[in-house]
């Protein structure tokens, strides 16, 4: 991995809104407006909730354990929950900066979804990794809405292969290259509008007609105020000791707690145009 100092053309201070602008390259991308920071807003004193739960084969437990270790190395003031009731109780929603979810195909009642749903439009953030946040409630679409994608499949199982970096500009992969990696290899339904910054392709081994089909394997979105992290690694806890999986997780992490502290960026990444 290279250093993540890069050289930035010009560097936009924090609230100066950029002209809009189209693209014309063969991603038809539109980036309407690249506002942020320099730097990755920091984990220190930041009030972080971990919930987990689901199905155990994910290890929910060791995940919220090694990653709370990582958090509070970084200043954070990290609660543990292992119950999505915490999502219903007005007075932890509303003093979180962050949430990180470690639950797999679990169920969400109406009083815990509204709870979360209100926390992250108000500027919660709300972040987490593989099944634990894009498999976590497969009967819920506002929870899909929120989260921007939902795992389908994972062919062949837990699989080497690459990671390739697709924004080398956004404050969370800047400075990163490529990297392999072993785990399941996630088909997914993702909403076409969140900003993708690493993908992976398939080669089409265990299901053919897939050959040459690029996936999303890292994004950030909004829902409202809250910022919205997903990674698609991490079937196993121990992924996370891979530097390059641990360093990119952290800097989701640090970007989605800042959604009550800095301005909203002001893009969308729409796949589709007219
Ligand atoms: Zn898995």
């Amino acid at each position: 991995m290279h250093s993540i100092k890069l050289f930035l053309p010009v560097i936009f201070s924090i609230g100066i809104i950029v002209a809009s602008c189209t693209s014309k390259d063969p991603g038809k991308r539109i980036l309407r407006a690249a506002v942020d920071a320099d730097e990755l807003p920091s984990l220190k004193d930041k009030k972080v909730l971990m919930v987990y739960g689901g199905w155990p084969g994910h290890k929910p437990k060791e995940f919220t354990e090694k990653i709370s270790e990582l958090l509070k190395k970084e200043g954070a003031i990290v609660t543990v929950s292992d119950s999505v009731d915490v999502y219903a109780d007005k007075s932890i929603m509303s003093s979180v900066d962050l949430i990180i979810q470690s639950i797999t195909m679990d169920k969400i009642n109406k009083e815990q979804i509204e709870g979360l749903v209100k926390a992250v439009k108000g500027g919660v953030g709300f972040a987490g990794t593989h099944g634990g946040f894009c498999d976590a409630f497969r009967e819920n679409t506002t929870y899909q809405y929120m989260t921007g994608g939902q795992f389908v499949a994972h062919p062949g199982g837990q699989i080497k292969y690459t990671v390739n970096i697709l924004d080398k500009n956004d404050l969370i992969t800047r400075g990163f290259d490529d990297f392999d990696t072993k785990t399941e290899q996630y088909y997914m339904h993702v909403d076409p509008n969140v900003k993708v910054l690493a993908t992976t392709t398939f080669d089409g081994k265990h299901d053919d007609w897939i050959e040459g089909a690029i996936m999303p394997v890292i994004w950030k979105k909004y829902f409202a105020k809250g910022r919205i992290f997903y990674l698609a690694l991490g079937h196993n806890p121990e992924e996370f000791d891979q530097p390059e999986v641990q360093k990119l997780l952290m800097n989701g992490l640090k970007w989605a707690s800042g959604s009550k502290y800095l301005p909203k960026e002001d893009w969308l990444n729409p796949v589709y145009q007219d």
